[in-house]
């Protein structure tokens, strides 16, 4: 099946009489005739539901939907995005090792590897998207496990070239981990290009509704961790808190990764999706192909009338001629990148305030990727506390603005911009 196709049938097909629409289980536990049957499950023998915080049924087809939309052999949904990378990583690394992330990457990732993860004696070297192979493997040492990057990054919009990050991942005996968030699975499919783990923040383009805060993890199923057994000890050896399971033996390259994401990570952390924002969830993934090419026409047009604006400073939008990614994205993404645009006024900070102040259709909101067309002045808002200096620094410029182009028609959203530069 073609992804429009499954974004409304893959994950579950209702048997003879039952309901069209996945059934949301609000249920907490689930009952057993005998404690035989459920000791099976306890001891992962078989599967089978028996307390929410590891599984749930909604929750186990929306995220088949997405395993399969991603091409992967297995997915888990997590309560938010911040769950899902902080899982994916820690699935694989622990006190004592390295990972190497590009710096490129959304800001709440950034604070969760550079402040709280190295809390909790994992270390994070940071390198340039756009570093050369060399540069990359300079930044491993014999106890990295993984290498992370997004693939349309959050709010830079640089595009990684995944394919050349997978192979120095993989010379390097690493899985290459990547955040799909902004070019979802309709627009760019990692596995396809060699990525071994893809994550998402559902809370964006997938919801897309501005309901449910959520994400997701999706294993490729094609990384051989018992070939770097010494490297994946927690895959590779005995699981003493799980009666002794190896992981990787049992569940093999397609089911570890997730079985010990569930049986350890969400057993312990306990960060599952309620089962009814898996239902908002599943709503959204069912328009979410014919959604996306309203944001990636939208986002075209929007940017395309802002590159020719005299009132407009700059424009980066990497679906753009002229814009450095161009060619990247055309190669990962060649149906369309995403609905964000981000952009200077002539006039810095100042300009940027009143322009804003002007808007009538877009919204201020610290969100992106939804229905509703919203704007952001990182400046004024989640970057207040840097100086214009270090706001320059960090890629943020006091005069950026962050538009997020919606599914309204393109010609009220243009006619917004162009009223509200007409009065800066
Ligand atoms: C928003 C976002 C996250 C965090 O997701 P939440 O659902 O807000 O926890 C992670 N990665 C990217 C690229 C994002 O845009």
């Amino acid at each position: 099946m073609k992804n429009e196709t499954k974004c409304i049938h893959a994950g579950y097909q209702p048997k003879n009489g039952e309901s069209r629409m996945i059934p949301i289980i609000q249920s907490t536990t689930f009952k057993y005739d005998t404690s035989e049957d459920m000791g099976k499950l306890f001891d992962l023998e078989a599967s089978g539901y028996f307390y929410t915080r590891l599984q749930n049924p909604t929750n186990d087809y929306v995220a088949a939907k997405i395993a399969s939309l991603e091409g992967g052999t297995a997915a888990m949904l997590t309560s938010s995005g911040q769950a899902a990378n902080f899982f994916a990583v820690f699935n694989i690394a622990s006190c004592g090792d390295h990972v190497v992330a590009s710096s490129s990457i959304y800001g709440g990732t950034f604070n969760l590897f550079n402040v709280t993860m190295r809390k909790m004696g994992i270390e994070f070297t940071f390198i340039s998207p756009d570093a050369t192979d060399e540069e990359i493997k300079a930044a491993f040492k014999p106890n990295t496990k993984c290498l992370f990057g997004e693939t349309i990054a959050n709010p830079a919009l640089t595009v990684l070239d995944i394919e050349r990050w997978a192979k120095v991942a993989h010379e390097n005996g690493v899985p290459l981990i990547i955040d799909n968030t902004f070019a979802t699975p309709i627009n760019c499919r990692p596995f396809e290009w060699g990525a071994d783990i893809v994550t998402h923040s559902t809370t964006k383009y997938m919801d897309g509704h501005d309901s449910a805060v959520g994400g997701c993890i999706v294993d490729s199923g094609k990384f051989d961790w018992m070939k770097y057994a010494d490297k994946f000890p927690g895959l590779c050896t005995p699981d003493e808190s799980y009666h002794g399971i190896t992981y990787a033996t049992k569940f093999g390259k397609e089911g570890a990764f997730i079985t010990k994401c569930t049986a350890q990570l969400m057993r312990d952390f306990g960060s599952i999706q309620a089962p009814m924002n898996a239902y908002f969830l599943n709503l959204g993934l069912e328009s979410l192909p014919l959604r996306m090419k309203q944001h990636c026409a939208n986002g075209q047009k929007v940017a395309e009338f802002l590159a020719s604006n005299k009132n407009v400073e700059w424009v980066n939008y990497p679906g753009l001629e002229g814009n450095k990614y161009y060619d990247l994205a055309k190669k990962y993404m060649p149906d369309g990148t995403c609905g964000v645009v981000s952009f200077g006024v002539k006039g810095g900070r100042v300009a940027a305030e009143k322009f804003m102040k002007h808007l009538k259709l877009a919204m201020i909101a610290t969100h992106v990727a939804d229905a509703r067309t919203c704007v952001l002045h990182p400046a004024s808002a989640t970057h207040r506390q840097l100086t214009d200096e270090e706001l320059i620094a960090c890629g943020v410029g006091p005069d950026m603005i962050r538009f997020s182009c919606g599914i309204e028609n393109a010609d009220d959203i243009i006619a917004d911009i162009q009223q509200a530069l007409d009065n800066i």
